[in-house]
């Protein structure tokens, strides 16, 4: 195994030469990066050896009880399969959105049809009468809750601070785990975090469009704890410093791992946040932070619950989109229309279907199934403790997506 988790890292950071996107994180061997960088394989190279490996870890079974060595091993065969999709994607294989996000995630999100939007949209009607489109009255009330730029970062620190706090009193992280937030702009996305290893990550607030008082605890959540940064961390101590997996210090974007990613990272808010705790905070913190009025936070939340249930609208504006069957612009209404996105919002979310394409179920459906997963073992909004100790296990194990259904 120690040879094949090696020639997945050095394939991984192989196909990192040719797809900027790839290589999400590495914190490994520096002598694997440099080769990766100085062998500049050929995608034709990549492919024959991605082949060879499926073949060596479907002849290397796992053996033993050990529940995590079984995991490895599957997670490993499903890894290198999206490996081998991927490399021929980049070699200009076409496939379907479904296809696509199988084969690089191993799940197929489910669609709705535009009824299914509509009947939710209808309550936002009701909720905001007037003249012009819906998502332009939306769009109006909301500018009274975006943060003002000069105090951004406190709003963030402060949302940090609390979820932090939350989770290291259900999660033992390492002492040294720390987390830097930077300030950009010009992304197709809103957040990132660049995990570093030794238990440190970068995260990346863009700042090209405004920023709602949401977005804090989103942010703050999902990125940092109990999001990747402790997903991270967890792998790192447990995976790769306890057990000496070394195919665990790099995370290829385009793989199955993201699903599990993203969907625990969303999940995550309402775990550090059960049901009326973050409405009580929001009001009683982070809005007098941002100089917002904290008498319309209750309300605020409200519409955005109703909103959260038009998330699938966009995977279905990216799954037309990357089928050919709609064109940017109509993709773009789509989104504005069904999604309730303001123009901009989804121009830039047409820009981010670009770039990541099938990548978009990762954060609803992941978040679906990470949910559903926890609670078929017993981890309910009315257990939470027990909910917390699911969470950390699913974020410290190689789980696949295909294992939480
Ligand atoms: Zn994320």
């Amino acid at each position: 195994m120690a040879r094949i988790s090696r020639e997945y890292v050095r394939l991984a950071l192989a196909i990192g030469q040719h797809d900027k996107d790839y290589v999400d994180a590495y914190y490994g061997p520096e002598d694997l990066r440099k080769e990766a960088e100085s062998a500049k394989l050929t995608l034709e190279t990549i492919g024959r050896s991605v082949s060879q490996l499926s073949e060596w870890i479907e002849g290397a079974p796992a053996t033993g009880n050990d529940e995590l060595t079984h995991l490895r091993h599957q997670y490993l065969e499903k890894q290198i399969a999206a490996m081998g999709a991927r490399v021929r994607m980049l070699n200009g294989e076409r496939l379907s959105f479904d296809e696509e996000s199988k084969a690089l995630y191993d799940a197929v999100a489910p669609t709705y049809p535009e009824a299914h939007f509509q009947e939710v949209l209808d309550r936002l009607v009701k909720r905001f009468p007037g003249s012009g489109s819906l998502v332009e009255r939306y769009d109006a009330w909301r500018r009274a809750f975006v943060i003002p730029r000069d105090r951004l970062d406190t709003v963030f620190q402060a949302a940090i601070g609390a979820c932090r706090e939350r989770t290291l009193a259900h999660v033992t992280l390492p002492s040294t785990e720390h987390f830097t937030v930077e300030y950009v702009t010009n992304k197709s996305w809103s957040g990132y975090n660049w995990y570093q290893g030794g238990f440190r990550s970068l995260i990346q607030v863009n700042t090209d469009l405004p920023i709602y008082i949401d977005r804090a605890i989103d942010l703050a959540c999902h990125e940092g704890y109990p999001g990747h940064h402790v997903y991270n961390a967890l792998l790192e101590q447990h995976l790769v410093k306890d057990r000496g997996w070394i195919e665990f210090t790099v995370y290829p974007l385009f793989s199955p791992q993201s699903l599990i990613a993203e969907g625990t990272a969303n999940y995550g808010i309402e775990v550090a946040f059960p049901g009326h705790e973050r409405v009580e905070f929001e009001r009683t913190k982070l809005f007098p932070l941002a100089g917002l009025d904290p008498a319309r936070a209750a309300d605020y939340y409200e519409v955005m619950a109703l909103v959260d249930q038009l998330s699938y609208a966009g995977n279905e504006a990216a799954r037309r989109y990357i089928d050919g069957t709609i064109d940017r612009e109509a993709a773009t209404a789509w989104l504005e229309r069904y999604a309730l996105m303001p123009h901009d919002r989804a121009a830039q979310r047409v820009r981010f279907f670009d770039q990541y394409r099938s990548y978009v179920i990762n954060y609803n459906y992941g978040k679906d199934l990470a949910r559903k997963y926890i609670e078929s073992r017993g981890g309910t909004a009315d257990h939470p403790d027990r909910r917390w100790r699911e969470f950390e296990t699913l974020l410290s194990s190689p789980r696949l997506p295909s294992g939480l259904r």
